[in-house]
């Protein structure tokens, strides 16, 4: 019997593995099966060269439980090692820089093992001692045994042992009983091994006969070997990349499509993703990719490893350039992994565009799925806007699609403004907006449907990509407004009419905490409404991203939706009105007016007199006059504004042009609405 010390240059490994390695205990299994497939492979790869001449017979890993010795053992049939590979392979640990690190990563348990090759000594976490059985594939190999209980000393026994490869034995500690449950090692397995390329045997198929549970003859294989990544394209239908997802997915509706990944150059890529039907929720979306390196399970969280929009993806990625036992934030600066997730936008973008060219209408059924996914790409990443506004598609209120291109054809004659800036039109809500699209279509424009979950972002960014082109929701403003031409309809009120119709109808808004009314006027025909509410563009769109983004300061979601009231200028009831209006208090108005007016002349030669003196240059006697004069227009005002309201709260007819603007913006409710119903009674 040989001993000996394991050859770290810390004192010993063993106290730092139990210490630090808390979490993730469960990983001593993938990397001990992995392990195994390692060695089963390597030996049929020696038999395919030649190099190996013995008969292979089945390469299977096995999973054994002794549930009376508290062992669990993984068995190959692999190449196994002589004395001289154990004493190379297992007993020299490259470890220098320890502690250093180890204080870096010291929860995750990945970081380390990778860092320090230490897939095998994973083992120590569950175990208080291992020993490896192996025999050598050589010719004339005298097997060995090594053991060790957790101290820097191992043994190195010469046994006999008739099969060729190595039997891992842990002697699991008290903590980590689970590990000697057949449910655990099942789940651990299902987990980590179900794609692994030899065959894992756990135990005997069973079978439920009269209410028991019998074990049958037969391997309880856990493992599918050839996994539909790995196979070739051509040799699949659409039927078995479904049957594959379910699998994964168990409970999932059919994905949309699906792209096979396989590239071998610059680096080793295969894999499946799937287009999912995207619900509403995204969150729930996200991160279900499945992460594996040469069949072995790494992770199925790849937030930081493929770009954000990917994560909405489902399916499998497979590279063996993917370090396998790595830590996250080793895998978010690795080069060959940002290769790797470039690598896969681009074939994501490749594989739209060629769906699109070939089945543009299917295209189109699956785009309202599509949609959420694509913008997302596009807001995110530069790349991938690139190749999708190639196909990237509007929808517009009646169903249509276009390209972004042939969109632009479409409504450039008829949308163009004065300015010479494309208008796009859209709406949020097809049903809410219902009149104000009818005016839009009316007048020849075309309305786009823009109401995804992305659309107020995707709209700004589109601003900031089209040239001379931008978003105004369409009923952002009365539709001779919307796209501003030169040929503007002349008015028929004067100044002084606007001035005091404004007073007029402020008086009567439903100003309040959550709203805030700015009247203003326009001179639209005499067959449209004589009044119409608009929201503001911008600051709707503020509101509706920061709602969005949610959470924390929230400085435009605290302010007052901001409407106008667009009073027609040329419509016969606003005539009316301003005749009530000069009837009732147009004298004293206008005298008020006259008054103020005087005034104001006073004032500006004041400010004259001032120019390009100092202030203490002016005299105090012009200061005093001056503050005099405006205290008066202020009064003056003040009066005026007073008598308008006095006439306004008598006139039915300002309320009732209100209401009925506010009703066909479904915004009169309530009292409000009452009131209204009333008042009409009254009025017929
Ligand atoms: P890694 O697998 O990262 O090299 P490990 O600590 O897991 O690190 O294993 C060290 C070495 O021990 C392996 O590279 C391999 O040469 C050898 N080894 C481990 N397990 C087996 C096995 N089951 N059969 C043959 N050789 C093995």
């Amino acid at each position: 019997m040989a001993k000996g010390n394991i050859g770290v240059t810390t004192e010993n490994i063993f106290p730092i593995i139990k210490k630090f390695l808390y979490s993730d205990h469960e990983i001593f299994l993938r990397e001990l099966v992995s392990n195994a497939v390692d060695a089963s492979q390597k030996l049929r790869t020696l038999s395919s060269i030649g190099e190996f001449k013995g008969e292979l017979g089945e390469l299977k890993v096995t999973i054994s439980v002794d549930e009376k010795n508290k062992t669990l053992t993984i068995s190959d049939r692999g190449i196994g090692m002589t004395a001289d590979e154990i004493e190379k392979y297992i007993n020299q640990i490259a470890f220098s820089g320890a502690e250093e690190f180890l204080d870096k990563y010291k929860d995750d348990a990945n970081a380390i093992i990778g860092h320090f090759g230490l897939g095998f000594y994973s083992s120590f976490m569950v175990a208080k001692k291992v020993e490896i059985h192996t025999l050598s594939h050589k010719e004339g190999a005298q097997a060995v045994k090594w053991s060790c209980d957790g101290s820097p000393e191992y043994t190195l026994d010469e046994i006999e042992k008739a099969d060729r490869g190595t039997d891992i034995v842990l002697y699991i500690d008290d903590e980590n009983k689970q590990f000697l449950e057949k449910g655990e090692i099942t789940s651990l397995l299902n987990k980590y091994c179900r794609f692994l390329p030899v065959e894992v045997v756990f135990g005997k198929k069973t079978e439920w006969k009269d209410g028991k549970e019998v074990e049958l003859d037969e391997d309880n294989v856990v493992n599918d070997t050839n996994p539909l990544w790995t196979r070739k394209p051509a040799d699949l239908k659409d039927e078995d990349y479904n049957k594959f997802y379910s699998s994964l997915y168990p409970m999932s509706e059919d994905p949309i499509f699906n792209i096979h990944l396989n590239v071998d150059y610059p680096f080793n890529l295969t894999g499946v993703l799937y287009f999912p039907k995207i619900k509403n929720n995204v969150e729930v979306q996200k991160n279900k990719i499945q992460l594996y390196s040469n069949q072995v399970f790494i992770t199925d969280s790849v937030e930081n490893i493929v770009p954000e929009f990917l994560t909405l993806l489902h399916g499998v990625i497979d590279s063996p350039d993917i370090p396998l036992n790595v830590s996250r934030s080793y895998l978010q600066a690795d080069g060959n992994v940002k290769k790797i997730s470039n690598h896969i936008t681009k074939k994501v973008a490749d594989r739209l565009a060629e769906i699109f060219k070939a089945d543009r209408k299917g295209f189109e059924e699956k785009w309202d799925s599509l949609k959420l996914f694509i913008e997302y790409g596009m807001l995110t990443e530069e790349k991938f806007y690139d190749k999708a506004q190639k196909f990237s598609l509007f929808k517009n209120t009646d169903d249509k699609y276009f390209t972004l291109e042939e969109y632009k054809d479409i409504v450039k004659d008829n949308q163009t403004d004065k300015d010479g800036q494309l208008v796009y039109l859209y709406a949020t809500d097809a049903e809410e907006q219902h009149s104000f699209i009818e005016a839009a279509n009316a007048k020849g424009y075309d309305v786009l449907l823009m109401d995804g979950q992305l659309d107020s972002h995707f709209i700004n960014h589109l601003e900031q990509k089209l040239e001379k082109t931008r978003f105004v929701r369409v009923d952002g403003d009365v539709v001779e407004k919307l796209i501003p031409k030169e040929n503007s309809i002349e008015s028929q009120l004067s100044a002084g009419d606007k001035d005091d119709l404004t007073a007029v109808f402020t008086a009567q808004v439903p100003n309040g905490d959550k709203m805030n009314f700015i009247v203003a006027f326009e001179a639209m025909g005499a067959e449209s409404n004589p009044a119409i509410i608009t929201q503001q563009e911008f600051m709707r769109r503020m509101k509706e991203m920061s709602a969005m983004q949610g959470g924390g300061m929230n400085f435009y979601g605290e302010m007052p939706d901001s409407y106008q009231l667009v009073v027609n200028e040329n419509h016969p009831l606003v005539e009316r009105i301003l005749a009530d209006k000069n009837a009732s208090v147009g004298e004293q108005v206008d005298s008020l007016r006259g008054k103020i007016e005087s005034l104001n002349t006073k004032r500006s030669e004041l400010e004259k007199a001032k120019e390009g003196k100092k202030d203490e240059e002016v005299p105090q006697a012009e200061k005093d006059e001056l503050a005099d004069v405006d205290k008066k227009i202020s009064e003056l005002n003040t009066k005026k504004t007073e008598i308008l309201n006095g006439f306004s709260s008598e006139n039915k007819l300002v309320s009732q042009l209100i209401d009925l603007a506010l009703l066909s913006n479904n915004m009169l409710k309530g009292e409000a609405l009452t009131k209204f119903v009333k008042r009409s009674i009254d009025l017929i």
